[in-house]
């Protein structure tokens, strides 16, 4: 029996890698619903290539675009959050690929979860915004989650199968996430000060959308992802060491008491933890070049250096501050992320706009989704309105 595929963001980098590995198992999978933000042509050409039941666009202008673009066609287009959670939640739906950017991702996520699919989870910020929430939702829906980001993926192969409450009960001693160091590992602070958006959109390694590239070059993306494993795999702050590894090849370890540590390695290419997450506990080829490792040749280390880089600082402090900081400094870096790529704020702006908001905000218990939905538009409007202020 073949099983029926959501795709949240599909026309983004990782719904496009998604949809390449369901292409060469095109008998294992077929494509329920494509989901997009507002790129008709974009989204078009994939309906039309992979003939969805549905097409979601957020956007109603787009959706009627999208809609005339489809007519004659079998896949109905709809429009609006609420469909994108429709199509999350859809009975006949066996996997749903969360790979929207950003807080948008976290209602059709949620929904995927309360429904107990399968989760593919490349959208972190829903674990950053709604952590205690979401892996609530998994666990009261009986959903299967699938981490997709590379480290966590890599993490999630090398840990003990079972989830841990406790990572002493697994022997885990400690989890070393590694992070490339981005494009700018290397830059003084002099040289930090006059990054401009296309430098930072250069990563070495990935090749992924605008906002997280923007998130590798400040390191923001190192500390979300801190915080993703946190509530991933129940680990405190202190047991997630970031380990930089510019090749890029071991994408993550994990420590034991008896002093072994268990890497997962391979070429970066998204379509491995893709692969992973479609197949599994099957092993699916996704079109992954093999990993030489004589053209490696060597693997380097370093500490991440957080004067350089503030984000990672404030991302640590945030998740041991726990409540509502973590969706605060989310919201606050979509922010600085978006001015910064529209040439509005400079790239050391990033940190210092977060830390504003951070500390101009009161911090509370997490207790519902309205809640932090909230607390995510008052860091936003802080942030906007620190922005302005800045630039007068
Ligand atoms: P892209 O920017 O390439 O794609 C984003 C997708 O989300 C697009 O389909 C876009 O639609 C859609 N979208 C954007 N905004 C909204 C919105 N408000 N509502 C609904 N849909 C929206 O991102 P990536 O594929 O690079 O990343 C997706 C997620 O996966 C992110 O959370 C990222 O952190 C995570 N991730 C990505 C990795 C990578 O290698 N790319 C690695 C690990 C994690 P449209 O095209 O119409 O704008
Ligand atoms: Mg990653």
């Amino acid at each position: 029996m073949p099983k029926y595929v959501t795709i949240l963001g599909a026309t983004g980098t990782i719904g496009l890698n998604t949809l390449d590995v369901i292409s060469r198992h095109a008998e294992q999978f077929r494509v329920f619903a494509l989901t997009a933000h507002s790129r008709v042509d974009e989204l078009a050409a994939l309906c039309l290539k992979f003939k969805p039941r549905f097409a979601v666009m957020l956007d109603e202008t787009a959706a009627e675009k999208l809609h005339l673009r489809l007519q004659g066609t079998d896949t109905t287009v709809l429009s609006g959050l609420a469909a994108l959670e429709d199509v999350s939640a859809h009975a006949e739906v066996d996997i749903v690929m969360a790979a929207i950017v950003g807080a948008a991702g976290l209602k059709p996520a949620m929904a995927a979860a309360h429904a107990g699919k399968r989760i593919l989870l490349a959208n972190k910020e829903t674990l950053v915004m709604a952590g205690s929430l979401f892996m609530h939702a998994v666990e009261q829906g009986g959903a299967t989650l699938l981490p997709i980001d590379s480290e966590h993926n890599a993490i999630f192969q090398v840990m003990p199968p079972q989830r841990l409450a406790h990572l002493e009960d697994g022997g885990v001693r400690r989890i070393l996430l590694t992070a490339s160091g981005g494009p700018f590992r290397k830059a003084s602070n002099a040289e930090l000060l006059a990054v401009t958006p296309a430098q930072a959109l250069n990563h070495p390694n990935w090749v992924m959308g605008p906002k997280i590239t923007i998130d590798s070059a400040t390191l923001m993306n190192k500390g979300l992802e801190v915080i993703e494993a946190h509530w991933l795999f129940n680990a405190p702050a202190e047991k997630i060491e970031v380990v930089v590894h510019p090749q890029s090849v071991i994408h993550s370890m994990v420590e034991y008491v008896d002093g072994s540590v268990l890497a997962q390695m391979g070429n970066p290419d998204m379509r491995t933890p893709i692969a992973y997450g479609l197949g599994y506990p099957q092993r699916l080829d996704g079109g992954v070049a093999a990993l030489d490792l004589f053209k490696v040749a060597r693997l380097d280390f370093e500490l991440p250096d957080t004067a350089r880089f503030p984000c990672l600082r404030l991302a640590f402090d945030a998740l041991k501050q726990g409540g509502t900081a973590p969706a605060i400094l989310n919201a606050a870096n979509e922010v600085a992320v978006d001015a910064f790529l529209n040439g509005n704020i400079g790239f050391l702006d990033i940190p210092r706009l977060i830390e504003s908001v951070l500390g101009s905000m009161k911090i509370e218990p997490v207790n519902s989704l309205e809640q932090l939905v909230a607390v995510d538009e008052l860091a936003r409007a802080t942030a906007t309105e620190w922005r302005q202020l800045e630039a007068c």
